[in-house]
């Protein structure tokens, strides 16, 4: 199977969940999957999923299906699973300690492996089994620890400066949990989660909008 260089967005962001449920067929000792039975699975419709799966050149055989095992480990090393990818986590506050306590490490191979602060109290200090460094030292740490994506939690106010800073320390991606739209430069990628507005989007659509055809909202009448 070839490269992903240039894959789809959509397509990309499928992977993790093909993945997931590649290992689980894996680990439950299957060796084949058809188009069909993984788009049952992973609810994504089964021409989507023989397109996606063109983009790598994995052609399910008819009769035969996709080989899990060769897909898995495809997909391992695509989403660099096969290694383990340091985050670090810039703001240890209440969400910044929940994600301090989250085990990014159990199914995906990620852990937290530094986090920054400008709280006296925990600067110092380890936190969750993180250490937790002064923001002054930020810039030099990720580039000493080579790493090259941050969850941001700070406040609002601190956003856009600590995201300044961050592409001073060279990272290339930015999960950024403030409600603002951080700037920075087109080679740094950022992913915004804002969860208030999720729960609130999530609240509004219950409230008008139909939920038995999810594809094609209708409003209600
Ligand atoms: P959360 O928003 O995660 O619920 P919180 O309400 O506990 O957190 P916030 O005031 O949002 O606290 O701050 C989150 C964390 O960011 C705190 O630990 C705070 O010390 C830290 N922080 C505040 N300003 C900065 C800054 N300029 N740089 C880095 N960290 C900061």
């Amino acid at each position: 199977m070839n490269s992903t260089n240039k894959i789809p967005k959509a397509t990309a962001k499928r992977l993790p969940i093909y993945y997931r449920y590649l290992r689980y067929l894996h680990e439950d000792g299957k060796d084949r999957v058809s188009s069909t039975e993984l788009s049952e699975a992973v609810k994504v419709d089964s021409a989507t999923i023989r397109r996606d799966f063109s983009y790598f050149g994995a052609l399910g055989k008819r009769g035969y299906g996709y080989d899990v095992e060769d897909l898995m480990h495809f997909f391992s090393k695509t989403l660099k699973q096969d290694r383990l990818t340091n985050v670090a986590l810039i703001g240890v506050g209440n969400l910044g300690h929940a994600l301090l306590n989250y085990n990014f490490h159990q199914n995906n191979n990620m852990r937290i492996s530094a986090a920054f602060d400008i709280n006296k109290e925990i600067v110092g200090t380890i936190q969750s089994g993180v250490p937790v460094y002064p923001m002054e030292d930020m810039v030099q740490q990720l580039k000493m620890q080579q790493i090259d994506v941050v969850m941001l939690t700070v406040p609002t106010s601190a956003a856009q400066e600590a995201a300044n800073n961050l592409v001073k320390a060279e990272v290339k991606g930015i999960l950024n949990f403030t409600p603002i739209r951080i700037s920075v430069p087109d080679h740094v990628r950022v992913q915004n989660v804002d969860l208030a507005n999720e729960l609130q989007t999530l609240i509004y659509f219950i409230d008008h909008y139909k939920t038995d055809d999810k594809d094609s909202l209708l409003p209600l009448d």
